[in-house]
């Protein structure tokens, strides 16, 4: 799986529908400082399923929607869409119809509280379908590959079973645990 292109619609500071296409290589994003450029790695932590409000520096889930400046209003709503190149086949299998996988995350701001929308292919999933999507795959929104500011030091300091998560993360088996912990709950 590859990333090939990055939506963002009201998240954070990218008030407008923005698009970062991913080539082939390294990418890297340059800019003055508050620009953005941590904004856009929380989006794509965000939209592979990120639920804790710390790995996302902010205070509540809403705070990931684009909250006004002096010039424009504040949104209701955020969306993120990653777009997925699956010519390898490597997402999981039930994937396998799928050479491309569009992968979306949508916020909406209500009045009792925020309601997150995800979808898979335009169809609406569970945040565990767009988490196991990723599980296996050495990436999605907890992954050893995203390092946030800290971490390390988090690393460092972890109690053993939380370290112990992180290396099951790198060999790429915290899926099989998910799917596992699934079936006993069925
Ligand atoms: P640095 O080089 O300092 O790390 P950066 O390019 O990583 O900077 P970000 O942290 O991605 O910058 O962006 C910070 C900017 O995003 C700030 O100007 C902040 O006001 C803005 N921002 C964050 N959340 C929101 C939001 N919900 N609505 C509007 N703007 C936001
Ligand atoms: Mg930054």
């Amino acid at each position: 799986m590859k990333f090939t292109n990055l939506r963002l619609v009201g998240f954070k500071s990218f008030v407008d529908a923005t698009d970062f296409e991913i080539r082939d290589g390294l990418t890297g994003v340059v800019g003055p400082n508050g620009c953005g450029k941590s904004n856009l790695l929380e989006a794509l932590r965000w939209v592979m399923g990120a639920t804790s409000a710390k790995a996302l520096r902010g205070e509540g889930m809403g705070d990931v929607i684009f909250s006004g400046t002096s010039m424009r209003p504040a949104r209701n709503w955020a969306e993120v869409t990653l777009a997925l190149d699956n010519a390898d086949r490597s997402a999981p299998a039930e994937y396998n119809d799928s050479p491309v996988i569009e992968v979306s995350r949508r916020i909406v701001q209500k009045e009792d509280g925020t309601q997150s929308i995800y979808r898979i292919n335009a169809k609406e999933v569970r945040a565990k379908d767009v988490q196991l999507l990723f599980a296996d795959a050495a990436t999605g929104a907890n992954s050893p590959a995203l390092v946030r500011q800290g971490q390390v030091a988090e690393l460092i300091n972890a109690k053993p079973q939380n370290r112990r998560r992180l290396l099951e993360e790198a060999a790429g088996v915290t899926g099989l645990h998910t799917r596992r912990h699934e079936a006993e709950l069925r």
